[in-house]
């Protein structure tokens, strides 16, 4: 992003608002297809929570890609933004019946499936309907990942998925249910995940179930799904605007042993949209205390959650300013101590209308607002729109 051709084009706007740089997410989008391509079955599905800006999504539908949804909205989103239903799959540990006549109605490609009593109900429904659902099932791998506690989820102990040990029983129960058809396995490790080795052991991991559903004589799992996860780098945003793909997609290349014929399905949402988006503000004041400095801005956490929800680091950069830096806890307005979006940080010397940009924030930024205090939701631009 160019700071300070940016200030210019972002003077006479309403802030807080979201800026989607589209010219970056195309290069993004670009990066991914140049990757995936290289390898026979690689597909994405792109993680719609990650940010269901209309604008977003469509850049990301025409670009070939299939959407991962977790609700019901999430359904009514994509298809309302150009997704083919037969390229969307829909995972979640609490679907609703509604969400499930919704995607079968629509004829979703297939249901991430995890436990038995939603695959009980989604027979039961589709029977209801007419209809045959295509399930895969999520297994939860118990594998770790070097990531925030919050956000690993292939654990035994989290609440995502179906033990390994009942693998076997719920796809044979499945292929028994004449309204069910079988589709394939799923996987979600976490989000955040820079570490290769971490998704080397999910592809370790695969590779022993994929043998011993072999074994066990069940040979016709058509789709390996992943998950996402891959992290970004929010220190340097501008260093690494692009994720790399490269090493993410060479690694379940190098060490996941498809069979022939089988699809590999992707689910990334964060290093898809993260770079693309900064939270836009401005400073309202500079607060003086006795220990602190704190310059307090228009956008909250109800526009940007993470910082205070897991401690999220976000780079902050004054675009209006190129006085020498000072230290500041950066903060928002919402009545809550933890809307802190930084601590003891260096900005050049800031004065109240000056521009703030925090970068890094197009995955669960907008997705993630609310409407606490009675506030108005983020808006949001993109590089056409400004
Ligand atoms: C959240 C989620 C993803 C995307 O995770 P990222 O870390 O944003 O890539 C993929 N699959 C499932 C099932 C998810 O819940």
């Amino acid at each position: 992003m160019d700071i300070a051709n940016m200030k210019k084009c972002f003077e006479g706007l309403r802030t807080p608002f979201y800026y989607y740089d589209t010219v970056l997410l195309a290069r993004t989008l670009d990066a991914i297809r140049h990757e995936t391509d290289r390898y026979e079955g690689f597909h994405l599905h792109y993680a719609v929570k990650a940010c269901a800006n209309p604008k977003v999504l469509r850049q990301i539908q025409q670009a070939g890609f299939g959407a991962d949804c977790v609700s019901g909205g999430e359904i009514r989103t994509c298809l309302e933004n150009g997704f083919p239903a037969g390229e969307i799959v829909f995972a979640g540990v609490g679907k609703a019946d509604w969400e499930i006549e919704l995607a079968l109605e629509a004829g979703i490609q297939y249901f991430n499936v995890e436990s038995i009593p939603e695959l009980e109900v989604i027979a039961e429904i589709a029977q209801r309907m007419g209809k045959v659902a295509n399930v895969s099932f999520r297994i939860n791998p118990d594998v770790g990942a070097h990531t925030h506690a919050h956000i690993t989820t292939g654990l035994a102990e989290n609440k995502f998925g179906i033990a390994k040990e009942d693998m076997v029983r719920v796809i044979r129960i499945a292929k028994q249910m004449p309204s069910v058809r079988f589709v394939g396995l799923h996987f979600h490790i976490g989000s955040q995940i820079l570490r290769m080795d971490d998704f080397e052991a999910l592809c370790y991991r695969i590779n022993e179930m994929q043998d011993e559903l072999e074994a066990e004589g069940i040979t016709d799992v058509r789709n390996i799904n992943v998950g996402g996860g891959l992290g970004i780098d929010y220190e340097n945003p501008d260093e690494h605007p692009v994720p790399n793909f490269k090493a993410y997609f060479e690694t379940y290349a190098r060490h996941l042993k498809l069979r022939p014929g089988q699809r590999l399905h992707f689910e990334l949402g964060r290093a898809v949209v993260a770079q693309c988006g900064s939270l836009i503000a401005r400073c309202l004041y500079v607060k003086q205390t006795a220990t602190k400095q704190f310059v307090i801005i228009d956008a909250g956490m109800t526009d940007l959650i993470r910082p205070a929800l897991y401690g999220a680091y976000h780079c902050i950069q004054n675009l209006s300013s190129t006085a020498p830096a000072q230290t500041y806890d950066v903060v928002g307005p919402i009545c809550e101590s933890s809307d802190v979006f930084a601590k003891d940080c260096q900005l050049p010397e800031t004065k109240r209308g000056d521009l703030i940009a925090i970068r890094s924030a197009g995955a669960y930024g907008e997705t993630m607002a609310s409407r606490y205090n009675c506030r108005e939701l983020p808006r949001s631009y993109t590089t056409e729109e400004i």
